[in-house]
């Protein structure tokens, strides 16, 4: 165990414990462990954080995006595009579901999906997946105005994002999961809203496509044994919906103390050996689910903190092109350079809401060492 984790779960529970101890016993005392009441509740407060309509919890992130691409009719045949500098769960449920990822390079500063990139493949796709990476919007007035234009849905992967801003051109703030047609959360553990197992939610502003979502996750049934569709095993559990209540009413807070700490990581590393630290475009708030720095010398740098006791980690090492599991769309070293120089470069250091002063001075006294010997 490091001294310093790059996430640290129980410090999470410390601060949550009696809120979720006793949401926890509620739903053991009613056991309701499907489809309870706490998992509408925490819909709607999930659903007025995030200022969308509707908010469906389901199963996981993975299967917030599933569910989406098979609501949104994606199927045989199609392509959808994607980042490739993301997690596998971006891409796999396109596979899944006979559809074909169309990866789609980042851009240098921010390595979210790149317009231009976007903009030459656009007529070729069925829909577009950006992912809002390490808690940053993608510049969702390009991508979403590209995506109006093709006639494809919009389907925002803000896995790392709950609560991420973004800034319309018309000065109107919007969050993350509220833009596009949906919008896919993972409540993953140590994601900015973290469950405890998997659980995840889509959220969107059309009740047609909510209830149709709804649907797909819990066997496409109408009623008890009337199946209209084929549908999935996809529901949120209640115990899970209830941790994520409890832990929601904390968010906002813990989302401002990463962002605090992410200003505290860059007037500290300013200027350290290569370091090229994370922007914030203007017209965006990001929530900091990870404080990703890029350096030639990663290896050596990951390797020298981890010795030290700190939980440096890379996210993610391989791009979905590079992918073993990938190997059949043909894809090859050098197709996506922008991409590829992310993945050799990225380091993520220690950010989580109960992280100290203390911690992070010792995580950037040992990134300053590391540099005064290279
Ligand atoms: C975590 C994550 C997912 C998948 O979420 P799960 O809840 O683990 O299924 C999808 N996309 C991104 C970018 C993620 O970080």
């Amino acid at each position: 165990m490091p001294r310093i984790p790059l996430v640290d779960l129980a410090a999470s529970y410390a601060r949550h414990r009696d809120a979720i101890d006793a949401a926890i016993r509620r739903v053991l005392a009613e056991t309701r462990f499907i489809l309870g009441p706490e998992v509408g509740e925490f819909e709607s407060a999930f659903a007025a954080f995030c200022g969308t309509r509707h908010a469906v919890g389901v199963a996981s992130g993975t299967a917030a995006i599933h569910l989406s691409l098979a609501a949104l009719g994606v199927g045989p045949g199609d392509e959808v595009a994607l980042p490739a500098h993301t997690f596998a769960a971006t891409a796999e449920p396109v596979t899944w579901l006979g559809a074909r990822p169309r990866f789609v390079e980042v851009d240098a500063e921010t390595g979210g999906m790149d317009p231009d990139a976007l903009k030459a493949v656009i007529d070729r796709v069925r829909a577009v997946v950006p992912v809002h990476l390490y808690g940053l919007p993608v510049d969702l007035d390009a991508i979403g105005a590209l995506a109006t234009a093709a006639g494809v849905p919009l389907i925002e992967d803000a896995a790392q994002a709950h609560g991420a801003e973004f800034v319309r051109a018309d000065g109107s703030v919007v969050r993350a999961g509220a833009y596009g047609r949906v919008g896919c959360f993972s409540f993953y553990p140590g994601k900015n809203l973290g469950a405890f197992g998997d659980a995840g939610a889509v959220t969107t502003a059309d009740p047609a496509l909510a209830d149709t979502i709804r649907r797909l996750a819990d066997h496409g049934r109408a009623t008890k044994y009337e199946h209209l569709v084929v549908g999935y095993a996809a529901r949120l559990d209640t115990l899970q919906a209830a941790v994520l209540t409890a832990k929601l009413t904390t968010l906002r807070e813990s989302n401002q103390r990463r962002r605090e700490l992410a200003a505290a990581y860059r007037s500290r590393l300013d200027g350290v050996g290569d370091l090229v630290l994370p922007v914030e475009p203007a017209n965006r708030r990001g929530v900091y689910h990870l404080f990703v720095v890029r350096t030639r010398h990663r290896d050596g740098l990951l390797a020298y903190l981890r010795e030290a006791g700190i939980g440096a980690g890379v996210h993610y090492p391989v791009p979905l092109h590079l992918q073993p599991a990938y190997a059949a769309l043909g894809y090859r070293a050098g197709d996506l350079p922008v991409t590829e120089a992310w993945a050799r470069e990225c380091l993520s250091l220690p950010i989580y809401p109960e992280l100290t002063e203390e911690q992070l001075e010792t995580v950037v006294s040992r990134v300053r060492a590391y540099f005064e010997r290279v």
